[in-house]
This record gives structure tokens, C-alpha cells and sequence, in this order.
């Protein structure tokens, strides 16, 4: 994956909730054009979307009818998306502890808070890369810090879902096609970040 010319792109970014401010400070980082989207109408004007971490519950509560709609036929038709923690938990198919409403636009099962009080927050300083991630991130990419804040656990990936990086044996991003799912936050780590610049490169390839 090399870095590409991101200067033209306008991207979105969820904010209705979370931590979307940090997504936006890296896109501008990588030279996007960002925008916030809160309404469908937002959604003419971009290239691909954020969905960050947050509250998954009070997402799902401020979420308006029109815009879930319009935003999961996208991402049925190939947009391209990168979610966060929270924004994992709303794309995935079955949530679990406790059950929830999810948008089922990614063939993945979560469980939620999943590793327990005193994890709730931690940082990995090297995620394992597995054969796919060798694959997808360059060689000096291959370092990813993890941060993980109440993070969920995917306890199931669909048949076309890539695992391309894992922790103590969970995947942790995960990619099928145009999505790509982190239950880490790539945004709060400092400097360049491999994994915006992967979802970069995923809306430059898609015309
Ligand atoms: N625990 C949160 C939820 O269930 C997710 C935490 C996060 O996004 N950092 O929505």
C-alpha cells in the first residue's frame, strides 16, 4: 500500500456522537477536505464515511430514519467505510451483551464491553499482523498501536471478511471489500495512521 494524493477527497465523518473530531483531525492530517454528517443530505457531498467510536446505544437512538437507510444502501453498493469501536458495533449483523439493534452491513458478530472492567481501556503497542495485513499494509506499516477503550470482541467473521490485524488471538480490524472494522482507536494514536490511509486508498480505487 503505498500513500496517495488525497487532496481533492471529501470525506464524512458520523457525528452525531464519539470521538469523531479525532477522525477528522487525522483525515485533515492525510489531506482530505472533511466534512460532518449528521443528515442524508450530507451524504451527496462525500467519497466515503467515518463511523467513529462513542456510545453505540445513544448512536443508534440519534440516528434518523433517512439517514440509516440511505447510508446502509451505500455501503451495500460498495462506499466506502471505516468504523470504529462503536461504529463496529452498529455496521455488525448480531450484537450481543446485551442483544441490540445493529444495521447488519458487515457479516460479523460482536459482543459488547467484552473484555471486562479492568480492560476496559488499554493500549497494545504492536497488534499482530497476520498474513493478510502483511499483504495490505506496506512493510513500515507493519507497527500498529492499538488502543482500545471498552472495546468490543468480534466473536465471528463472515466467509469474505479479511482478519488483517489481531490481539491475544481476537481479530481487531477486519475488512471485507469496501468496510473496514476496527474495535481499536486508530485515531487516537499519534502520527500517521496506516489505517486511515488504507480507507484512503479504498476511495481512491473506487470510481
Ligand atoms: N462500549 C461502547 C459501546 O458499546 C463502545 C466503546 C467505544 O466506542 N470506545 O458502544
Amino acid at each position: 500500500m503505498s500513500q496517495t494524493t488525497t487532496t481533492q477527497i471529501t470525506v464524512g465523518v458520523l457525528s452525531l456522537q464519539g470521538d469523531f473530531a479525532a477522525h477528522a483531525s487525522k483525515l485533515s492530517e492525510l489531506g482530505c477536505n472533511v466534512i460532518e454528517v449528521r443528515s442524508s443530505a450530507d451524504l451527496e457531498q462525500i467519497r466515503g464515511i467515518v463511523i467513529p467510536g462513542g456510545e453505540s446505544t445513544t448512536m443508534l437512538k440519534l440516528l434518523d430514519r433517512n439517514l440509516a437507510t440511505q447510508l446502509l444502501k451505500m455501503i451495500r453498493g460498495g462506499f466506502p467505510v471505516l468504523a470504529t469501536c462503536a461504529g463496529v458495533i452498529l455496521l455488525a449483523k448480531h450484537v450481543r451483551r446485551p442483544e441490540q439493534e445493529s444495521l447488519d452491513a458487515l457479516d460479523i458478530d460482536v459482543e459488547r464491553n467484552a473484555y471486562g472492567r479492568q480492560l476496559q481501556s488499554s493500549i497494545a503497542s504492536q497488534l499482530e499482523i497476520t498474513a493478510e495485513g502483511k499483504k495490505t499494509f506496506t512493510a513500515s506499516q507493519h507497527s500498529i498501536e492499538g488502543v482500545f477503550i471498552r472495546a468490543p470482541r468480534i466473536t465471528r467473521t463472515g466467509q469474505d471478511t479479511q482478519t488483517l490485524l489481531t490481539s491475544k488471538g481476537d481479530p481487531v480490524l477486519v475488512r471485507k471489500h469496501n468496510i473496514l472494522a476496527a474495535t481499536f482507536h486508530p485515531e487516537l494514536s499519534p502520527g500517521f495512521s496506516p489505517v486511515h490511509q488504507l480507507f484512503l486508498n479504498f476511495i481512491s480505487n473506487n470510481h
